[in-house]
């Protein structure tokens, strides 16, 4: 079993890495207290390549795998999880349209996302419908030469700032299977009826922007559903398949940025006569933190490799997103651990990846969720 990168996969690392080195420290700070972001920095990466590499070439993209996309996440969450976020969410659902979008819609969408021309996001989650999707209320209806929609999304990544959003609607509320009652549509932002209220006040990512939609009677052509009605929730099971291991990434970049801070302030920081460094307990940390990554990465390579193949292992990306989030929570908080007092402070890097991290056992399926899915590939 040969796990090391290609040469390309190498010089795609080097250069986001670099990319995000030069880029992302000076900001942060500022991006993370006003909860905001710089839109240029998201335009150089997508004129430089990294934005949308897993899309085709005939529609804009590099024409990587999602592993080359992983791979980008944790090099920019390595350095700033935040902003790594706000830049490669921009794709949030290209995932999706990739693989069931018609030839006419992905014309007309993907390569605006790659050349930093459209920004779009997803939009699954309800008030009353979270880890249990199939509860989604919000309806399309058809009326003549288009589908109406109405009712409210929750968390929506991009939903301010997009220019459109895919969006996952009732279609047929009487089906007796509740996984047969759901389709997804594009929505363009700009039509009437579209409401995005931004939210304030989030924990971590905070130059990441996230609102609550509510479309009231919003009319979209009806070309704009995607894939095929009705299959919604096995279209968002296939996705999501492809966009946990994206989280896994993000949870072993940030894990990474952890270990980074950590190391660098034991081994300057002295107390009773020595470094941190140099106090086996300390040492416990560092080992079990440089493990746990290790570890997070390898089960994410190896179901990011799969998923490239066809070969999905559903089990296999559950564990690896439990377990990677779970690396970059630990992670976090053992580096703010070592850092005492001053890890407690905003100044201080290692405070923002703690309030980043946790958000990584919440989104695109909870800690929980990932376990109920890896005991059932056991159990079956
Ligand atoms: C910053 C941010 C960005 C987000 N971005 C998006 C986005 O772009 N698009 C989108 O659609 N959504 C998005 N979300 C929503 C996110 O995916 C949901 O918050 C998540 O799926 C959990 O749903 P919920 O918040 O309704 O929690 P609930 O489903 O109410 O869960 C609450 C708790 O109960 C537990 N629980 C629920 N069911 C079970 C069960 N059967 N067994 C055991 N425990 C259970 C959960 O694990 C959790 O701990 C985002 C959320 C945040 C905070």
């Amino acid at each position: 079993m040969d796990f090391s990168l290609t040469r390309e996969q190498k010089d795609i690392v080097k250069a986001a890495r670099k990319f995000a080195r030069g880029e992302f420290p000076d900001r942060a700070q500022e991006f993370d207290r006003e909860e905001t972001f710089d839109l240029s920095i998201w335009r150089k990466a997508c004129e430089l390549g990294f934005v949308g590499v897993f899309i085709e070439e005939k529609y804009g993209g590099a024409g990587y795998g999602f592993f080359e996309h992983c791979l980008i996440n944790e090099e920019f969450w390595a350095v700033e999880p935040g902003i790594g976020f706000a830049i490669l969410a921009t794709t949030f659902g290209a995932e999706l349209l990739s693989l069931y979008a018609s030839e006419a819609q992905k014309e007309q969408v993907l390569p605006r996302l790659v050349e930093g021309e459209a920004i779009m996001g997803t939009a699954i989650t309800e008030p009353n419908a979270g880890s249990d999707v199939t509860m989604a209320e919000t309806t399309a209806v058809r009326d003549g030469d288009h589908w109406v929609l109405n009712g409210t999304k929750m968390f929506a990544t991009n939903g301010s700032i997009a220019h459109f959003m895919l969006v996952f609607c009732k279609t047929d509320p009487e089906h007796p299977s509740r996984h047969k009652r759901h389709s997804f549509f594009i929505v363009p932002t700009d039509a009437p009826g579209y409401k995005a209220n931004k939210l304030h006040g989030k924990m971590g990512i905070r130059a990441s922007d996230t609102a609550e939609l509510v479309f009231s009677d919003l009319r979209i052509p009806l070309e704009n559903l995607v894939g095929t009605e009705g299959d919604g929730f096995a279209e968002l099971m296939a996705f999501f398949n492809h966009t946990r291991l994206h989280i896994c990434a993000q949870a072993v970049g940030l894990a990474r940025a952890a270990l980074e801070e950590a190391v660098r302030h034991i081994k300057g920081r002295v107390q009773f006569g020595k470094p941190l460094a140099d106090f086996q307990a300390t040492q416990f940390k560092i080992a079990e933190m440089a493990t746990r990554i290790r570890a997070s990465r390898n089960l994410y390579y190896e179901a990011a490799w799969l998923a490239d193949q066809g070969r999905i292992d559903h089990g296999l990306v559950a564990m690896a997103k439990w377990y990677s989030a779970q690396t970059a929570v630990t992670c976090a908080d053992e580096a703010l651990q070592m850092h005492g007092g001053y890890g407690y402070i905003d100044e201080y890097k290692v405070q923002r990846l703690y309030r980043d991290a946790k958000i990584l056992e919440i989104y695109e399926g909870t800690k929980e969720i990932e376990k109920t899915i890896i005991a059932r590939s056991v159990l079956k």
